[in-house]
């Protein structure tokens, strides 16, 4: 199951798998299987409800990729909801059918900018962590869109190193890993509704490649975390980022 597979990332992540001979059940807002709005609790319980019934019960590889942007004007409290919550909502409402496979893999998307963006909302990532949504959509709206993107994956990445070392997830045979790419051009970089000023800044994003990422580099990476080559993949968030990470901070870790 790809969550976010109209577009970008979730859409390259469903053409791979899908070249791979795997059935994939995509949600989104609209353009895939199941049409699901991830921002409330009711899209979520209705997304996994759909995918549960879809899969017969049975998911082998959860991919969470619907997110909002900060670069275009969307509410902070709007992304923190889309962004974190409905992610591990997900994940944790897919759980039994997460436990019914071999050997489960679940994969979210986080973001590069959890270590590149000064000045992130630690009381923001916080309320994410203690599952307090009203709270962190309140200072999502309070902080605005651009603190509130890289808090929301920064509690995203934060809470599947926590959750994936607990015997109810990895004891379970289910491992979680996030994936943290730097800037890739999808529509939420290249797209129409970006505040042009803000797109404008992206040009000095530092990227020692240099060149955006592709969604079809990520994408693959998503195969291989789904995939028998990373059973020893637990916890971990994968930077794919051209290089920004590691010239940023490259001994902070
Ligand atoms: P994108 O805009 O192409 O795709 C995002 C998808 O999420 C869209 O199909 C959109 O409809 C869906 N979505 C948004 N709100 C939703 C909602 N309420 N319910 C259901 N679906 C919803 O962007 P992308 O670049 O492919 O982003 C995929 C993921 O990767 C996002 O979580 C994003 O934050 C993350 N990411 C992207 C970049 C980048 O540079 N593009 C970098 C780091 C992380």
């Amino acid at each position: 199951m790809i969550t976010g597979a109209a577009s970008g990332i979730g859409a390259a992540s469903r053409r791979t798998l899908e070249a791979g001979g795997h059935t994939v059940i995509g949600v989104d807002l609209a353009h895939t299987d199941v049409t699901a709005d991830l921002s409330t609790p009711g899209g979520r319980a209705a997304a996994a409800a759909a995918v549960t019934e879809r899969s017969g019960g049975v998911v082998d590889g959860l991919v969470c990729c619907a997110g909002l942007g900060s670069l275009s004007h969307v509410p902070g409290g709007k992304l923190i909801a889309v962004n974190y919550f409905g992610a591990v909502e997900l994940v944790m409402s897919l759980k039994p059918a997460l436990e019914r496979a071999d050997g489960a893999s679940v994969v979210v998307i986080s973001s590069s900018s959890t270590t590149t963006q000064p000045g992130v909302p630690e009381d923001l990532v916080t309320a994410c962590l203690r599952g307090d949504e009203a709270e962190a959509v309140r200072i999502g709206d309070e902080v605005t869109a651009i603190p509130a993107y890289p808090a929301s994956k920064l509690a995203l990445a934060w809470w599947i190193r926590r959750e994936a070392v607990r015997p109810d997830w990895i004891g379970n045979g289910i491992r979680l890993n996030a994936i943290a790419p730097g800037m890739i051009d999808t529509p939420m970089t290249n797209g129409d509704d970006l505040d042009p000023e803000l797109a404008k800044a992206l040009d000095f994003y530092p990227v020692p490649l240099g060149r955006r990422g592709r969604p079809d580099e990520i994408a693959a990476l998503v195969e291989f975390l789904l995939g028998p080559g990373s059973t020893l993949f637990c916890g971990s968030v994968v930077f794919a980022d051209g290089g920004t990470d590691a010239q940023l901070r490259q001994q902070d870790w």
